[in-house]
């Protein structure tokens, strides 16, 4: 619907690599034939379900499909055009820099094509852009602080475009004791922490440990709250902290994480009056885009349009740019609100 295109949008978590849409998959897909890919392996279509697991083994199907600086350049292009056109205006990208194939100063050269690729700029493409460097729990302490040292130099070296570091990975592997050191060295350096956090139920110790450092944003956060067992004392931690939720519906549910979108925890979050972020997460993954999030969250849970406005505006408090850029976004959305006052 077109308010919900039209209704200026912040996006504050989006994979890279989960981001990629249709058409510049399947040119992906033609150029590495080899590979023998069908687009069900690399997006979940209407309808269907997958376990966080399978969702796992698809990112390494597409991991395969994108490993040069070409594909990462054109990938990075296409996805920064295709969140300008939903409507969004501040965009913060994430990616892993992988470590597979490629270490030392390959890494580097491959988070370069992306950073290139987001400050592209086109007459249609004028949004704002940030990136946060991501790590993968999966590689373990040893990368993890690599990675903190790279986020390091590039949060010097790149003009203000690298704000912050992610966490994520398969929430089931590892144990985040090991990452603690890592984090505490990119929190003291200044960088941002995006933490993927209580996205499956059993990660109450380790939550209970991140809350600690803290994290100026929390991905998902599912299972915080008591209902679903998580606890009383989790929930005011994340409130007196103040700490925004990145809330992603489609993923939650298409991941199999939530068991329908009327049960997913934004409705709590929102009920608290707590900042609350709708994001994508795997925009090509999950077959969803942002303006189809919020559709989605005021269609389950009766918001209005006004309601939906304030929900995208309130978004603009939680971004990892500084005061400026918030000042400027803020100017932005009372310019194209459509009510009467
Ligand atoms: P990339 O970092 O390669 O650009 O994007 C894909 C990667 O993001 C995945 O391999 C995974 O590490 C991470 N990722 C994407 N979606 C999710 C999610 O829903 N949960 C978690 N924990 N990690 C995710």
């Amino acid at each position: 619907e077109a308010f919900y295109r039209d209704l200026p949008k912040v996006e504050l978590h989006a994979h890279l690599n989960g981001s990629v849409s249709v058409p510049t998959m399947e040119r992906l897909i033609a150029r590495k034939p080899h590979l023998n890919v069908q687009h069900s392996m690399t997006a979940i279509h209407k309808g269907q379900r997958r376990t966080l697991d399978e969702c796992f083994h698809m990112f390494r199907i597409i991991h395969q499909l994108i490993d040069s600086e070409e594909d990462l350049f054109m990938v990075t292009k296409d996805v920064v055009k295709e969140y300008a056109l939903d409507g969004v205006k501040y965009l913060e990208l994430r990616s892993t820099p992988r470590e597979e194939k490629h270490t030392g100063p390959y890494w580097v050269m491959l988070i370069w094509s992306i950073l290139a690729a987001i400050c592209y700029r086109t007459a249609e493409v004028l949004l704002e852009k940030r990136f946060l460097v991501a790590i993968d729990r999966r590689n373990g302490p040893e990368v993890a602080m690599e990675t903190v040292k790279m986020a390091e130099d590039f949060m010097l070296s790149s003009d203000g475009l690298v704000v912050g570091l992610d966490l994520s990975g398969d929430p089931t592997v590892g144990h985040c004791r090991d990452l603690m050191p890592a984090l505490q060295k990119a929190r003291s350096a200044g960088l941002k922490l995006a933490l993927h956090l209580s996205e499956v139920p059993t990660q109450r110790e380790e939550t209970e440990l991140l809350l600690t450092l803290p994290p100026d944003r929390i991905g998902h956060g599912t299972f915080l709250h008591p209902e679903v067992g998580g606890s009383q004392a989790l929930v005011d931690a994340v409130r007196q902290g103040n700490i925004p939720l990145e809330l992603c519906l489609t993923s939650n549910v298409k991941g199999q994480t939530v068991p329908s979108y009327e049960k997913h925890h934004f409705q709590y979050w929102y009920r608290l009056g707590h900042p609350c972020v709708l994001c994508a997460d795997d925009k090509g993954v999950f077959g969803t885009d942002l303006s189809q999030e919020y559709q989605l969250a005021a269609s389950t849970f009766g918001l209005s349009q006004e309601a939906v406005w304030t929900l995208s505006e309130q978004a603009i408090g939680c971004i990892f740019a500084p005061e400026s850029v918030k000042q400027e976004l803020k100017q932005k959305w009372a310019d194209l609100r459509p009510f009467v006052n």
